[in-house]
């Protein structure tokens, strides 16, 4: 379209500039024309006048003259009046024969100057009046179909300039509506994941509280997670990750109905906005699109996905909530699900409500919490099943708040680990377990190995180690005393860097622990590169199981690797007698569970190691 613009633009100019010269020249011979009128009028008026004088014996030569030159001009197109000669046929032959009529009276003028009769001059007369009639006739019928023909000639060249135009402005309309589509693409393009076409978390954020503004619609937002999503990659690769993903997002992008829209928050997460009649149907809706999503098969040999998603309903939130306030309690109501094995859904209602609450009234409290002392330190004995003595100790924290409420840390563990006040928490531990044992050695006191707990957060600060080495040593604790655990998770996640963390940790004096064993994933591959001192069987191992008997061989099996690689072993949330029989059988060195003691004050559990070390004498 742009070359035939191109190439089009001269050649309109081109036809535009002949017509405008044709119809110029048309102007010009019709305005001759009525010069030809005028002077066909005078010669007939003025050749009258001339024979009239004659009759009269009033002979008026100069008249005569002046007829004759008009006439000639007339008869040759050239001379002083402007009068050109034209092309039509009648009006020229008129003029020839009123030429020749005048050139006749001149010679009858001059004959009746001569003495001859007037009448046959007055005869001539009255004939070339009615040949000057004719004349002028015949020019007036050819001037009108010459206007008429210019008329025409103008109606065509409007006509023409009015397409013309009418191609131009569409063009550049096209142009503009072309340009602006394309400007429009390149901005939704920006609004939008690369990966799976969703809109991005800005852009989702300003359409959706637009959408929400404008319309008191029942509205829900949808937060969605995989669960394990990092699993999937770990083990299928990033390529089946991102193309999961993108199913996902496909699946979801099909959904969407008038004003809905879906977004990638990030990695595994997509928030969607929808609008509903009946909460029941949205959520069936939900489950039928997942259930569609699982059935693509985007994991191969059959293997599953799950996704949690948490929906807030406008109507079900008490407060004024913006977009940002109903995305962060649809995902909230998420978490509550997240790595529940059977429950894939949760409504935002008022119990998430409550417990959204506690954990902000936690969080706020935190700081002040940690500066007025409410943090304590308990510590639960690891006992030997064979001796049945107190052999070590693993620190817990407790959070009894100034009016006495006593907050176990599950409740906020993952709090201080979400707002990045974990790090001073551990180290908070860690000091006082350093304190307690510096006065009891002070004292001469009996002093057992303690273990404390050190979250993700902590180990990936690059000096943690150099800071617990300070505190080791400016309490004077020995080495191999302190104990550090870190789960199966964090050893999984970043073997490498672990791998030097526990090799710096030995260097500096400490032991370390694997905690949780058995509730990640790869954890024996694991053991082999990673060189720690103990290994701690989660309590989902003594659960209660359907079978008994698989159970006890692969914890006997378990402990007996552990064996073989001189790798200490310590059963967590042991509670009963058979649980403890059947450990001791297996050589397992320690036991840590309520079957012994429960997690105790300080100064608890150092009285009970006085009275074993009495006991012992
Ligand atoms: P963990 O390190 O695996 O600690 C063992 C948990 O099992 C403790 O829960 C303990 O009270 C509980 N337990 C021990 N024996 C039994 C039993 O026989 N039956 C039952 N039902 N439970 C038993 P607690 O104290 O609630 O701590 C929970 C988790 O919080 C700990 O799991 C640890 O991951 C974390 N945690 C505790 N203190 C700290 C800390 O100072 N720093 C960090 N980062 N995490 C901590
Ligand atoms: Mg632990
Ligand atoms: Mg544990």
């Amino acid at each position: 379209m742009k070359k035939i613009v191109k190439l089009g633009f001269p050649l309109i100019v081109a036809v535009i500039l002949i017509m405008s010269f044709l119809s110029a020249r048309s102007m010009s011979d019709i305005e001759n024309y009525g010069r030809l009128i005028n002077y066909v009028g005078i010669v007939r008026g003025a050749s009258q006048r001339v024979i009239k004088l004659e009759t009269n014996d009033m002979p008026d030569d100069n008249l005569i003259n002046y007829v004759s030159s008009i006439m000639d001009e007339l008869l040759t197109g050239e001379g002083e009046y402007g009068l050109e000669r034209t092309g039509y046929g009648a009006f020229n032959d008129n003029l020839e024969k009123l030429g020749e009529r005048w050139e006749q009276i001149k010679t009858e003028i001059a004959e009746v100057r001569s003495g001859h009769d007037k009448e046959k001059l007055l005869a001539s007369s009255e004939e070339l009046f009615d040949i000057a009639n004719d004349t002028v006739f015949s020019i007036e019928k050819y001037s009108g179909m010459r206007s008429a023909s210019l008329a025409r000639q103008l109606i065509v060249m409007g006509i023409f300039c009015f397409l013309i135009s009418i191609v131009i402005i569409g063009y550049y309309v096209r142009e503009y509506f072309r340009l602006r589509k394309k400007t429009e693409t390149l901005a939704d393009m920006a609004g939008r994941d690369k990966l799976t076409g969703a809109l991005t978390t800005e852009r989702f954020y300003t359409d959706a509280q637009k959408m929400l503004d404008s319309t008191d619609a029942r509205a829900a937002i949808l937060y969605i997670d995989f669960e394990n999503f990092k699993y999937i990659n770990d083990v299928f690769g990033y390529e089946v990750g991102d193309a999961i993903l993108q199913k996902y997002a496909e699946v979801m992008t099909a959904s969407l109905r008038k004003g809905e829209l879906l977004a990638r928050v990030m990695a595994d997460r997509f928030v969607l906005l929808r609008f509903y009649e009946d909460k029941e149907l949205m959520l069936e809706e939900q489950k039928e699109l997942d259930r569609r999503f699982m059935n693509l098969d985007v994991l191969p040999d059959k293997h599953s996905i799950t996704i949690a998603c948490g929906f807030c309903c406008r109507e079900d939130v008490i407060e004024q909530l913006d977009i940002n306030g109903l995305i962060n309690r649809a995902n909230y109501a998420q978490k509550t699900i997240k790595n529940k094995p059977d429950v894939h859904y949760a409504f935002y209602d008022d119990s998430i409500r409550q417990k959204m609450f506690r954990e902000i009234y936690l969080t706020d409290r935190l700081q002040k919490g940690l500066d007025t002392g409410e943090f304590r330190v308990y510590l639960q004995p690891k006992v030997s099943p064979f001796e049945g003595r107190i052999e070590g100790a693993e620190a817990l924290i407790r959070w009894i708040t100034a009016d006495g409420e006593f907050i176990t840390p599950g409740e906020f563990i993952t709090l201080f680990e979400k707002n990045h006040s974990i790090r001073k928490l551990d180290q908070y531990v860690f000091e006082s377990v350093c304190r307690l044992m510096h006065e009891r050695y002070e004292k001469g006191r009996a002093v057992v190995p303690v273990s404390v707990n050190v979250s993700k957060l902590t180990f990936y600060t690059a000096d943690f180690i150099d800071a617990y080495k300070e505190i080791k040593e400016r309490y004077g604790i020995p080495d191999n005393m302190l104990e550090i655990e870190f789960t199966e998770t964090v050893a999984c996640e970043n073997e490498k860097y672990m791998t030097q963390i526990v090799k710096d940790l030995h260097e500096n004096g400490f032991l370390c622990s694997m905690d949780d064993f058995g509730t990640g994933y790869s954890s024996l591959g694991m053991l082999k590169n990673l060189d720690i001192d103990t290994l701690k069987l989660d309590a989902l191992f003594f659960r209660e199981s359907k079978d008994l008997k698989k159970e006890q061989i692969i914890v006997k099996e378990v402990l007996h690797m552990i064996y073989q690689l001189n790798i200490k072993a310590v059963a967590e949330g042991i509670e009963t007698e058979s649980q403890v029989a059947f450990l001791k059988e297996c050589g397992c060195d320690y036991i840590q569970g309520y079957y012994y003691y429960k997690p105790m004050p300080a100064e608890e559990f150092g009285a009970e190691l006085d009275r074993q070390s009495v006991q012992a004498v």
